[in-house]
């Protein structure tokens, strides 16, 4: 019946001014040491939703920037292997790894995908930011085991594309991601949009 609905209970998120500390993924991009690159804070939420870790299992970040997503997914209990072509960004997945406190689960492979993919422990779990491609979606089934969940968001159009043809190929689920957040305007304030952003989801 109605009557039996309760009213919202309003939930504290500060005590003391103290902002407390988040359970969910979506950690303020200030809270990593990063160039710019990195997955903001709503859509890696979206990500690590789509990834779903379970504690014990591994993720493959290939193109992991600022290794934000292994941060949030080793946080979650998972292990993760970071791999990234940039020495500068892998010298920011290091700080994140000392920061976080994540050296027993976050480990940084400096490297190219697909080449520094080999011979790594196998995942249950790939997230792709940064390096998709057509050769490496045709690699990834060989090289990580059936049932491991894929994730790859595209911001270009390149990139893009890849996604379209690989999921009408290989089906999966694509979400096109298009935010916006308040900012000033003149005096007054307007939406600011951010480049829209493709998640492909799929199982190996
Ligand atoms: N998810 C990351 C942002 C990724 S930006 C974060 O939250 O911080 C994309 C990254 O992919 C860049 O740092 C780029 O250097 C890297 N990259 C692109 N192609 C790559 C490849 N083939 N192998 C390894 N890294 C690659």
């Amino acid at each position: 019946a109605w009557t039996d609905v309760q009213a919202p209970v309003a939930v504290a998120v500060e005590v003391d001014g103290a902002p407390g500390l988040p359970r969910s993924a979506g950690l303020p991009d200030a809270d990593f040491a990063h160039d710019g690159q990195i997955t903001k804070s709503p859509v890696r939420a979206l990500a690590l939703s789509a990834l779903a870790p379970r504690p014990g299992e591994r993720l493959w970040d290939i193109g992991a920037g600022s290794g934000s997503v292994s941060v949030e997914w080793c946080l979650a209990g998972g292990l993760s292997t970071a791999i990234e072509q940039q020495p500068q960004r892998v010298a920011n997945i290091q700080a994140n790894v000392q920061g976080f406190g994540l050296s027993h689960a976050l480990t940084v492979v400096h490297g190219h995908a697909p080449e520094a993919l080999a011979g790594l422990p196998p995942p249950q779990a790939i997230f792709v930011g940064g390096g998709f491609d057509m050769a490496l979606a045709a690699v990834l089934p060989g090289l990580a085991p059936r049932g491991c969940r894929l994730v790859v968001n595209a911001v270009t159009l390149e990139t893009e594309a890849a996604l379209l043809q690989c999921h009408a190929v290989h089906g999966g689920e694509l979400l096109r991601i298009e935010l916006a957040h308040a900012a000033p305007l003149g005096r007054m304030r307007g939406w600011q949009p951010s480049r829209p952003v493709v998640q492909w989801r799929t199982v190996l």
